[in-house]
């Protein structure tokens, strides 16, 4: 596993004037790491160097823009060093995508977040395997297109959808990876319990199908992305979002998509999975919650964990309901009014 590295590992390394940038090297970084190193003034991780064939970071412009600057502004922010640095990196995560094979024909789709309403995404109509930076588009918030050579691709309203919903999403990924796909198809949830590195970095949901680049497609998937950061699109495919970076993002895929074939792998055994304990289940959702992952299962009791008895693929964690949560201490209305009956009978038993 990564190295994680926390608010009080970059504090002392300023202490200590060690370089940061070596420091937070394929390290993940803590969100109030993040911030410390922002504060620093240091490289942030929303633009963190994905491994292998990119070059120069350019650095994160001082002050943001908006789809309401000046057009001109715009324009310099979307052919800068930085920008550049990140469609180098959409197109470093599409060739990947495609030679894992998680894209086929013009598939799949990648937007970046780089101001308040404004994103950079892939064009229409190019293979996820062979786009340039030069590709890349710039749209608002509402997908309307303000720079860029090609056409935005079709799908980006969900893209978008899941930044306008999920403030802490900096960049976003879909794709469709096979397997996956295929319990999306089915329409069932990995079960849980199994690989740490699924429970660590992977919240799981399914959205129900509706047509690809509708508003209601993306509107399903956006009300998922509060406690999910992988989304599981029913007949299509896959979505993720990273409060890190694009590459983040991708890493969704990868982990879901090998989890998906190992639980396959294991439901052929012939012989039920072992699981891991609530204890360490606990254990590893602490480690989630320090890197800022969000999981509907984190803050429940040791007990409603891992209930998986009668293990089958589709079985998961056992989250209650939100209205059948109980708040310890709390008395019901109609517990009171109970009370009150019986006390009032046996005052009247007395005086009687
Ligand atoms: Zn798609």
């Amino acid at each position: 596993m990564k190295k994680v590295i926390s608010a009080k590992d970059v504090e002392e390394a300023i202490r200590k004037g060690v370089d940061l940038d070596a420091l937070t090297a394929g390290a993940i970084l803590t969100p109030s790491a993040k911030d410390v190193i922002r504060e620093h003034g240091g490289k942030t991780a929303s633009v963190a160097k994905p491994s292998g064939g990119v070059s120069g970071t350019g650095s994160e412009p001082s002050q943001q823009l908006s789809s309401k600057s000046p057009k001109g502004d715009l324009e310099d922010l979307f052919n800068s060093a930085y920008c550049q640095y990140l469609k180098e990196q959409i197109v470093d995560v599409g060739r990947r995508m495609w030679e894992r094979e998680y894209v086929d024909g013009n598939g799949g789709n990648i937007a970046i977040r780089v101001g308040e309403d404004i994103a950079v995404c892939t064009p229409t109509l190019v293979s996820k395997g062979f786009m340039k930076p030069e590709d890349m588009a710039l749209v608002d918030f509402e997908g309307n297109q303000i720079l860029g050579q090609k056409k935005r691709t079709s799908e980006i309203l969900m893209h978008l959808q899941i930044m306008k919903k999920q403030p802490r999403a900096v960049a976003t990924a879909h794709c469709h990876p096979p397997t996956s796909t295929g319990y999306a198809v089915a329409g069932i949830e990995p079960p849980t319990c199994m690989i740490p590195e699924f429970e660590v970095f992977s919240s799981v949901a399914i959205a129900p199908y509706r047509t690809p680049g509708t508003p209601e497609m993306g509107k399903l998937v956006a009300d998922l992305v509060d406690k999910h950061n992988t989304i599981l699109m029913a007949n299509h495919g896959v979505v993720s979002w990273s409060h890190n970076n694009v590459e983040d993002a991708y890493f969704k895929m990868e982990i879901l998509e090998a989890y998906c074939k190992t639980v396959l792998i294991a439901a052929q055994l012939g012989k039920e999975p072992n699981t891991m304990t609530p204890g360490q289940l606990k254990d590893l959702l602490a480690i989630k919650q320090n890197l800022g992952i969000p999981d509907p299962r984190i803050g429940l009791k040791e007990c409603e964990l891992c209930d998986n008895a009668e293990w089958r693929p589709g079985v998961t964690c056992a989250v209650p309901p939100k209205d059948e949560a109980t708040v310890s201490g709390e008395v019901s209305p109609e517990a009171e009014a109970a009370v009150k009956a019986i006390t009032d009978q046996i005052l009247q038993k007395l005086q009687g």
